[in-house]
């Protein structure tokens, strides 16, 4: 990801080369089917590496409706 080049502090705690460069964050989850990156949820949410959609709404105060 050769334009990539925004860098900020990053909040996800799993051993990653891609903290604080959130574009490719971002393509790697989208590409590798891997949920929501990590800086969308709480502290409390991260730390469950539970990336589906449905915690994320679970997170934010949102029902799931299935
Ligand atoms: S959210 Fe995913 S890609 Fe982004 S830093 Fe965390 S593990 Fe790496």
């Amino acid at each position: 990801m050769a334009n990539c080049d925004n860098k900020l502090p990053c909040p996800c705690t799993a051993d990653c080369p891609r903290h604080g460069k959130c574009c490719a964050c971002v393509a790697h989850h989208r590409d590798h089917n891997e949920g929501v990156p990590g800086c969308f949820f709480s502290k409390e949410a991260e730390a469950t590496y539970d990336r589906s959609i449905a915690n994320l709404a679970r997170d934010h105060g949102l029902k799931v409706v299935e």
